[in-house]
């Protein structure tokens, strides 16, 4: 494993700041820096913007974006058992690392990016990852003020992201993802990697916003696939028939043949239902 900074090994980090990892908030350590560095540049450049990463812990990935050419990272860690920790990667990148000790579900992204470009580069806890991406590709603002998201979820997760129509993983995430994104799964990486080593493998996801996604209100949509992937064994004659008296006609008015099932249909019929069912 060879060296990518000056810093201490991050092994002997976690144990001279006692950072054990806690379950509770989803500790699990890449220990590898040269794999942080793959992440990192996973990302692009990531020189011309800041980055905001969710849940630093020892500050492997940190590091990373550091030695990647980042220019600014904002890393919000709940933990405040790491902040030691991160206030020496910061005094080594002067003027480069903001350590916030905060809840990702509650950063305002706008401040973060102070009016500039941002990447948001995380090895995600996994008890809010899902949400945190939803909160992500849900924004209310469309471009969001995020240029690209880089990701680590558990690969079950990740294939749900990334998943198109036909698969057994194509569901609701996939749909709103491929809505609003271009989502890819970047690559995938082996519990043993980590510290300790979770039960299943890992894998990281690359998200871009879409320009312009297919014009649809996103309440209806969410609604609209709840609907359809919550009885996705049966025919949209029936899985739909709770959401309008009429969910037949509406079905065949949006041009899409009612005895097919959620998976058979692409991102662009779901918009055509939304919103054939949010209309009048
Ligand atoms: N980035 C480190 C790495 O790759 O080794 C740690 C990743 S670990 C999977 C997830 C990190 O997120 C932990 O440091 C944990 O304390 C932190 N965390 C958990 N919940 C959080 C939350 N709601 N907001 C911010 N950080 C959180």
């Amino acid at each position: 494993m060879s060296q990518i900074d000056d810093l201490p090994p991050l092994r002997d980090v976690i144990r001279i700041h006692e950072l054990q990892a806690r379950k509770s908030l989803g500790q699990n350590f890449l220990l590898d820096l040269n794999l942080t560095l793959k992440v990192a540049r996973t990302a692009g450049d990531l020189s011309d913007c800041a980055v905001l990463e969710v849940g630093p812990g020892p500050g492997g990935l940190t590091r990373a974006l550091l030695v990647a050419g980042a220019r600014r990272v904002v890393a919000v860690e709940k933990d405040p058992r790491c902040l030691p920790a991160l206030a020496e990667i910061a005094a080594h990148y002067p003027g480069r690392l903001e350590v916030l000790e905060a809840d990702a579900l509650t950063i305002d992204l706008e401040r973060v990016a102070d009016g500039g470009p941002l990447k948001i580069v995380a090895n995600l806890p996994y008890n809010v990852g899902t949400q945190l991406l939803v909160d992500w590709i849900t924004s209310a603002n469309w471009p969001p003020v995020w240029q690209s998201l880089t990701l680590m979820f558990q690969k079950e997760v990740a294939e749900r992201i990334v998943a198109a129509p036909g698969s057994k993983a194509y569901g609701r995430l996939g749909v709103l993802a491929g809505w609003r994104c271009h989502a890819t799964l970047a690559f995938e990486v082996g519990p043993k990697a980590f510290t300790p080593p979770p039960k299943v493998t890992s894998a990281i996801v690359h998200l871009t916003p879409r320009k312009a996604p297919l014009d649809c209100d996103l309440k209806a949509l969410e609604r609209l696939t709840a609907a359809a992937f919550g009885q996705r064994r049966k025919m949209l004659r029936a899985s739909l028939k709770p959401l309008a008296a009429d969910a037949e006609a509406r079905i065949a008015a949006a041009g899409i043949e009612p005895t097919m099932r959620a998976e058979q249909l692409e991102i662009a019929d779901f918009v055509k239902l939304a919103n054939a069912f949010a209309a009048g």
